[in-house]
């Protein structure tokens, strides 16, 4: 069976990943999480003190040591899941933290770390068969996948689950934290310049507000077995 290329973007929090790694599973393809490479980087600037605490980036002392960043990936047999590594050390929980998320549009809005993460997300899909999510894939990364699909829920939907998920990672949040966070970064998100988040207008809709995992994913399923017959 040939293989695809299958894009997923969407606001934060819609549960893009969640589809993703289910969608992957199934059809025995690579999952690739695009937001977790703008997350190391910022994890990076955070921790060489490049981001000020007024949120100001250090812009060129970031692009500097840019070609010295190095992001992986390693699957984790404990987990069943696939954990980022920051040159060569597993950053998977702290790229998940709110401080990462806080900053994280500030870095993704940069050209040139746009450019570099978009060179090696293409790489990564340079033999299709991945499914990969984001907030350009299918804009930017991949304008040709054979799959686009755009994923949404509603806001307060959106932010119930992040929250759910963070208080089971045991961290320290409020409801209203976590829903400024969401709509701050989709505001930055789709007003930056660079590869705004937008809608692909040959993408298949996807609005999980009253949707189970499960019924999320069976929607996705077929709309990929069509893609994966017509190609
Ligand atoms: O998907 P996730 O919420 O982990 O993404 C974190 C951030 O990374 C987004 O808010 C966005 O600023 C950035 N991002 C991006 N382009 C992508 C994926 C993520 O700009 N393809």
């Amino acid at each position: 069976m040939k293989k695809v290329i299958i894009a997923i973007d969407g606001h934060s929090a819609c549960g893009k990943s969640t589809l993703a790694k289910s969608l992957a599973k199934e059809l025995k393809y690579v999952y690739i999480d695009s937001g977790a490479m703008y997350r190391a980087i910022t994890f990076y600037a955070l921790q060489n003190d490049y981001i000020l605490e007024d949120g100001t980036v250090l812009k060129s002392q970031l692009l500097d040591d840019l070609n010295k960043i190095n992001i992986s990936f390693n699957y984790n047999s404990v987990t069943g899941k696939s954990d980022t590594f920051l040159n060569g050390i597993n950053v998977e929980e702290e790229i998940r933290k709110m401080n990462v998320s806080k900053s994280v549009s500030a870095i993704s809005k940069l050209k040139e770390v746009r450019t570099k993460l978009v060179d090696f997300q293409r790489k990564l899909g340079k033999h299709k068969g991945v499914v990969m999510d984001g907030r350009d894939i299918g804009t930017v990364v991949f304008p040709d996948a054979e799959l686009k699909l755009w994923v949404t829920a509603n806001i307060e939907v959106r932010t119930a689950r992040r929250y759910k998920e963070l208080l089971e990672k045991g961290q320290q949040i409020s409801l209203d934290e976590v829903r400024d966070n969401v709509n701050f970064r989709d505001l930055q998100d789709s007003s930056r310049k660079e590869s705004p988040l937008k809608r692909a207008n040959d993408c298949k809709d996807i609005d999980n507000s009253t949707l189970s995992k499960n019924e999320t994913l069976h929607l996705a399923v077929g709309y990929a077995n069509d893609a994966i017959v017509s190609h």
